[in-house]
């Protein structure tokens, strides 16, 4: 057997032992045999994605999280995007089973399991027909542990990450200004030493915009200014990274909820901070330094918003071949006309390269976090770029294959389409989401374009 399959194994049986598999019913035929275990997928076609390649514990991953999204119908998620409704409950039974801790290591109560996974695991939230508004009710709680669990203090990570797992508490992740917009290196708002005399601590001003889930947190990650642009020597210094509480009724903080197109069950806001006081100990890692433990997770993001892209395509998707099936006009299935079957066979071999794209990157990026570190600096260098170019890659290649499925599903429903019933139109609105953030297309291909082309920087 060989050490990635080894090691799997090993994981499934994890998850099986923390009680995160007493949904699942399926069996795996190829488990004791690797060589067939790689042949073909016998995944029923009734569900889309082809499962060919996938390790054995991420399809224990993906039938357990289905199981417990089956819970949660498409009515439901219908009603929460109507009423603009927090989905607490679906959070708490995410919670309740374990899934929160996917990708913390299991001496911080999390399962050790890795990226790859927790990919897997958005991607099926997504899939279930719960959209980004499921997969945002917990997406922060997944990965702005990241950082936390890698730089955090001993009283940061033992008072705080066992309470997110728990589904206790829940964080969300404060990086996006109004005036810098994706030029975060110029973010402003600062955090300000204050003397021992005022009892230490930070003080901090300023705004932020966006902050997803931040009314139902009682934790954010935020990125704030510890020293000012003209005294920094390079752009990515100067910044601090604090796991601060975010208290309504204390002085100083104020949250106003965007209206927004898609995604309404889960809330997104403004937040103002006007000399809002933090203790020192809220600090994450060290002063100034808030730049690179944000960076360490932020291709774990782009992993899982890929995840999360992929569950909307394939949903919409599924649904839009089963409509084509079944509707009769003229006197035939609208799916025996080419115009209607060729859009979605050509959204299919899009989802499913992206698909690659996407699992590729979090293999990748697991596999740099399991390896040992006698690597050099420039080997590790060269394996960051790798890992980089793959995660951006994977989040705009799944982010573009979803759009172009939503927006199929919907023509190919026709006036149904429109209609909340059919849930194509959520997800269309929905869909737009993962082009925009946590970073934009056009900065992708603007990455891309300098660090793979060697092309001149162009902002
Ligand atoms: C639903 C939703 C949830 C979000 N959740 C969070 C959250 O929880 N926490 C958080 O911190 N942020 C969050 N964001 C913010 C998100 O990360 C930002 O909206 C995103 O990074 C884009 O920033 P911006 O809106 O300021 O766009 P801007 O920076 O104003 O850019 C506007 C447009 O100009 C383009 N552009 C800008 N500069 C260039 C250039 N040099 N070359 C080419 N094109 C360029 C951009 O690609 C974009 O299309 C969320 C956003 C949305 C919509």
């Amino acid at each position: 057997m060989s050490r990635v399959l080894a090691r799997s194994a090993w994981r499934t049986s994890e998850i099986a032992s923390r009680g995160c598999l007493q949904h699942s019913a399926i069996q795996f035929p190829f488990v004791s045999d690797p060589k067939r275990r790689n042949a073909f997928s016998t995944t029923s076609r009734l569900q889309l994605m082809d499962t060919t390649c996938f390790t054995e514990t991420q399809l224990t991953v993906r039938s357990a999280v289905a199981q417990l999204c089956a819970q949660f119908p498409n009515t439901y998620w219908q009603a929460k995007d109507q009423n603009e409704e927090d989905p607490t409950d679906f959070h708490g039974a995410l919670a309740q089973a374990g899934w929160l801790g996917i990708a913390l290591p299991p001496e911080l109560g999390g399962s050790g399991l890795g990226i790859s996974e927790a990919t897997m695991m958005m991607q099926t939230i997504a899939e279930s027909g719960a959209g980004m508004a499921g997969a945002q009710s917990v997406h922060a709680n997944v990965y702005a542990t990241q950082p936390l669990a890698r730089f955090g203090s001993k009283g940061q990570i033992e008072g705080t990450i066992s309470r997110i797992i728990s589904g206790e508490w829940r964080t969300c992740f404060g990086v996006t200004e109004p005036s810098t917009g994706l030029d975060t290196l110029r973010l402003r708002t600062v955090a300000r030493k204050q003397d021992g005399n005022g009892g230490g601590g930070y003080s901090v001003s300023g705004q932020k915009i966006w902050i997803t889930c931040a009314k139902v947190a009682r934790k954010m990650m935020l990125l704030a200014r510890t020293t000012p642009l003209e005294e920094i020597r390079k752009p990515s210094e100067g910044l601090s990274l604090f796991c601060i509480d975010l208290d309504e009724s204390a002085r100083g903080l104020e949250m106003r909820r965007i209206k927004k197109m898609g995604g309404r069950a889960v809330d997104a806001n403004e937040v103002f901070f006007d000399n809002y006081k933090i203790p020192a100990d809220m600090l994450v890692g060290e002063e100034n330094q808030g730049f690179q433990a944000i960076l360490h997770g932020m291709n774990a993001e782009r992993c899982l918003l890929a995840g999360e892209a992929l569950g909307l395509g394939y949903a919409a998707l599924k649904k839009a071949a089963e409509y084509a099936r079944e509707r009769v006009v003229f006197q035939r299935p609208i799916g025996m006309n080419q115009g209607i079957a060729h859009p979605l066979a050509d959204a299919y071999m899009q989802l499913e390269a992206a698909k690659l794209a996407a699992y590729h990157a979090a293999r990748l990026y697991d596999d740099e976090n399991n390896s040992n570190n006698d690597a050099s600096k420039e080997e590790k260098k060269v394996r960051q770029h790798a890992i980089g170019v793959a995660a951006n890659s994977a989040k705009y290649l799944a982010a573009e294959a979803a759009f172009r499925a939503c927006e199929r599903a919907v023509m190919t429903l026709g006036g149904m389409g429109y209609a909340v019933e059919y849930d194509v139109e959520r997800w269309l609105r929905e869909s737009l989401v993962p082009r925009i953030a946590p970073v934009s297309r056009e900065m992708i291909m603007n990455y891309v374009g300098e660090k793979v082309l060697g092309l001149p920087r162009s902002y």
